[in-house]
């Protein structure tokens, strides 16, 4: 089977992949348009998440794409970048519960745990039987994590004692588990515990209300007192430099995301272009309209090529956390532009939520705001170039 090259792939990237590859993603193409569009702007004026979908994503070795310990393991990154692209392109909510259950959650396990924690944690967050959250924001502290996290950890014999807050945390209400990151009152340095959420003394409270990414269960959380073993502590997580490795991964897979807002908001903008007719003609037919298509498309074909060379980089094991950070920026930058031209094509029915158009407007706020925001992204990769950090 090939796969169907819609005109959001101008560049005709996705004719790259093998056949198998191919076959995989139109199965997953097929399974988006049957399960998650027909009721995804139900579930965002809900705040309600899919759970039912849940398997299904895993059954289909989503969740293991990332972890050479997993069977799903895929060495392309291009590929693994584009799976989370065709699932922002028709929701960016389920997109960001893959990002924080694989990448952000089980990332920080793959990468900082020890041999036995992998052995132990990997095979069941990538089948899908245990749900994973990760908390690193605070009510106090999101772009200047490093310097200011607050929730401390305390060595006590055999086991940590964790206490704070954190803030924003996604799939926290129901996940099993939750990757806290704390700061051990010893040495001051931040560090990453596997807590499982009925751990007495964890509260998660859903954040009710969110204009963006509504579909994705966002939590406060509590920690008091929570007491874990000190082999729930990740082995190998002991630094800000540590927890740095798990961002590089995620703000790449962010980028991913942002192209793929932008497809979703393209597709249904040049649909309505088509379909809609004033001055008795169809709207696709005058000058304006083609150029905010075009615009749009501009954007989103640079956004994927952006992408595509940086997962050359990260296949090639080149990849640094500048030009991720780069990658976060630009793309989220792009795909403000690029859902606001959109559904600025679709006059009073872009703000109708049943046309679809409001959703991707008000999920791609969300995008450009977390794993870093564009000015921290920005101020990275302004250091680097500079040689002057610029943070305070
Ligand atoms: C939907 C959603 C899901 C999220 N999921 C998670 C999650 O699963 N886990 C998790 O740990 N976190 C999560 N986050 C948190 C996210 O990473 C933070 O919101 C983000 O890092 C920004 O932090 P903040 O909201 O505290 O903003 P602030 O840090 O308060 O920033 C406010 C503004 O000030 C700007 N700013 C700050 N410092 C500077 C400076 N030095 N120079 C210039 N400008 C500056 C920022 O760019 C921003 O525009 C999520 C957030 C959202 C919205």
């Amino acid at each position: 089977m090939t796969l169907e090259i819609p005109h959001s792939d101008y560049y005709r990237f996705a004719q790259k992949f093998s056949v198998e590859d191919q076959a995989m993603l139109a199965q997953l193409r097929t399974f988006l348009n049957d399960r998650v569009a027909p009721r995804v702007n139900d579930l965002w004026a809900k705040e309600e998440f899919p759970y039912d979908l849940v398997q299904p994503l895993a059954d289909m070795g989503l969740f293991g794409l990332p972890f050479k310990d997993s069977k799903h393991y895929h060495g392309d990154a291009f590929f693994r970048g584009w799976v989370s692209f065709e699932i922002a392109k028709v929701d960016a909510s389920l997109a960001t519960f893959l990002g924080v259950q694989a990448e952000l959650s089980t990332g920080s396990i793959a990468l900082c745990g020890s041999s036995e924690q992998v052995r132990e944690w990997i095979p069941r967050l990538t089948d899908g039987s245990t749900i994973a959250s990760c908390g690193i924001t605070e009510p106090g502290s999101g772009s200047d994590t490093a310097r200011g996290m607050q929730t401390t950890a305390k060595r006590e014999g055999d086991s940590w004692v964790l206490n704070g807050q954190k803030r924003w945390i996604g799939n926290a209400t129901w996940a099993d588990i939750c990757v806290i990151w704390a700061r051990d009152v010893e040495d001051n340095q931040v560090k990453g515990f596997i807590v499982p959420t009925d751990t007495p003394g964890f509260t998660a409270t859903k954040i009710v209300n969110k204009q963006s990414l509504r579909i994705v269960q966002n939590a406060d959380i509590v920690l008091d007192n929570v007491r874990v073993s000190d082999d729930l502590k990740l082995a190998n997580g002991n630094s800000f430099a540590d927890l740095s490795r798990v961002l590089k991964g995620t703000r790449t897979q962010n980028g991913w995301f942002a192209a793929g807002v932008q497809a979703g908001a393209f597709e249904l903008a040049l649909d309505y272009a088509r379909e809609r007719e004033q001055f008795g003609k169809p709207i696709a037919s005058y000058q304006m309209i083609q150029d905010l298509l075009v615009k749009s498309l501009g954007n989103l074909t640079a956004s994927l090529s952006m992408m595509a060379r940086l997962a050359e980089l990260t296949n090639a094991g080149e990849r640094v956390d500048e030009q991720a950070a780069l990658a976060k920026a630009y793309t989220s930058s792009r795909a403000r532009e690029t859902v606001s031209w959109c559904r600025e094509l679709f006059g009073g029915n872009g703000i109708d939520l049943g046309y679809g158009i409001a959703r991707f407007f008000g999920d791609a706020e969300a995008v450009h705001t977390y794993e870093g925001t564009r000015e921290m992204n920005t101020l990275i990769v302004g250091r680097d170039i500079t040689g002057i950090g610029a943070f305070q």
